[in-house]
């Protein structure tokens, strides 16, 4: 791995900065960072061909300052330490952005679940939960769907965990399905709450939704449903892609006909998919596209000091986790291209998952529109508060947000003291 796409220290030097911004000296965040815990795992899995495969898991607890740790579950085959790490960061600085009440954490195991048969798939779940088990909890940290997992996963996962403590608990993950105590809305959580923020930052600059054009990288469940409600609201989605390829239309995309493509079986990729009049782009093209808005949703690492300088879009939504290095973001800065940061973009999934935690503790269901009224608030409120400080101080969204998060974690770790 280049130093550039080392995403811990890419977290780091972003913590610097907001911190010389506030004033604070190493002592005061100096816990942030280090994660708490790191837990390395080997998975023995029985393949269906009776072989034993031993797949490399990980948890990382980064800060229970706030609350229990959060923090979803990644199934990759490149994934690594040191974006583990980086993951249960910005989770930590995530939910101080928003100001719900948990740590940061994150999991992952280094395995192509496109690979496994779904036999294999459960077993390795499974097998993952009873191993990670001693650490996790619903008051000590609870993981939910990332890259490579879905609701099904969190089924597993739940019951697993829930054998292994000897009673049901369904606050040991979200994102579950809605029959196991999953709350309605989780589902599109993340990309309602992507489509709120670009809907703010267009309003703040005098633009309506309708008619922007958009691109967007990454079709999974963040991208698909950032560009089914994007288009619902009159975007024109003009590109999308996934890791087989990107397709482009000037004229916007039938995104419904898209969805319905790769919804009709899983592991289906947009390579398979034709519209007349859509052509086939590749990754680096879509980013350079001439669109209003480009909106990254698949990994991290994709603006870079390569491709940031291609950038054509004068707003970067950022929906991916850390899909922006240090260099990358430095360029665009430069550019004046506006960046609305991951730790605020992406933030709507987990602020639905708390909805749901706190809906597991009460053993109560709320309806849809409760959970996406309470996501709108917590959005809006959390997106005018970052941009009104970057505005008043002359900084970009990134470091706003940052300063608010670190500003909060702070002023608790003061208040809790370090022990002895
Ligand atoms: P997913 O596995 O459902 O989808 C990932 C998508 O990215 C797929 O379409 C995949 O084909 C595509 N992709 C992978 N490599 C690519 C490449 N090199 N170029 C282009 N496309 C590529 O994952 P997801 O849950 O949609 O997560 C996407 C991002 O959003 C991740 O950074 C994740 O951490 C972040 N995120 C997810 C959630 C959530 O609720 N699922 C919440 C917050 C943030």
């Amino acid at each position: 791995m280049n130093r550039e796409n080392d995403s811990f220290q890419n977290m780091l030097a972003s913590l610097d900065r907001a911190a010389s911004l506030l004033g604070l000296q190493e002592n005061d965040y100096v816990t942030l960072k280090h994660p708490e815990s790191e837990l390395k795992v080997a998975v023995p899995v029985k393949m269906d061909d009776g072989r034993i495969e031993v797949f490399s898991g990980y948890r990382i607890l980064h800060s229970s300052l706030r609350g229990p740790g959060k923090g979803g579950l990644r199934y990759h085959p490149e994934v690594n330490l040191s974006e583990v790490k980086a993951l249960a960061a910005w989770m930590t600085i995530k939910c101080a952005v928003v100001d719900i009440p948990f740590g940061g954490a994150k999991g992952a195991v280094k395995v192509d679940p496109r690979q496994l048969s779904q036999g294999e798939l459960e077993r390795l779940t499974r097998r993952y939960t009873a191993m990670i088990a001693p650490l996790i909890g619903p008051e000590k940290d609870i993981p939910a769907p990332d890259v490579g997992t879905n609701a099904t996963v969190m089924g597993w996962f739940l019951d697993t965990y829930s054998l292994v403590k000897g009673q049901l608990s369904p606050g040991i993950v979200t994102g579950k399905p809605v029959e196991l105590g999953g709350s309605l809305g989780r589902q599109e959580a993340t990309g309602r709450g992507i489509m709120l923020i670009t809907r703010e930052t267009l309003k703040r600059q005098g633009r309506p939704l309708a008619g922007t054009r958009v691109a967007i990288q990454g079709m999974g469940a963040v991208g698909g449903t950032s560009a089914k409600l994007l288009a619902q609201a009159g975007c024109r989605i003009v590109a999308v892609s996934d890791v087989s390829c990107g397709l482009y239309k000037e004229d916007g995309l039938d995104i419904p006909a898209v969805l319905a493509y790769l919804g009709q079986e899983p592991g289906r990729l947009l390579s398979g998919y034709e519209e007349a009049g859509a052509g086939r782009i590749d990754n680096e093209q879509l980013l350079a596209l001439d669109v209003d808005i480009l909106i990254p949703a698949a990994l991290e690492n994709q603006l870079t000091a390569k491709t940031a300088p291609h950038v054509q879009a004068r707003i970067v939504i950022e929906a991916a986790n850390g899909p922006t290095t240090s260099a990358g973001d430095e360029i665009l800065e430069e550019r004046g291209v506006t960046v609305v940061p991951d730790i605020l973009v992406n933030a709507g999934g987990v602020v639905v998952s708390y909805f749901e935690w706190v809906q597991n503790i009460q053993a109560m269901a709320w309806d849809l529109a409760k959970v996406n009224a309470g996501l709108e608030k917590t959005m809006v409120s959390a997106f005018d508060a970052v941009w009104e400080d970057a505005r008043a101080n002359n900084l970009p969204l990134r470091m706003s947000a940052y300063k608010i998060a670190l500003g909060r974690l702070v002023a608790v770790q003061k208040l809790r003291g370090v022990f002895p």
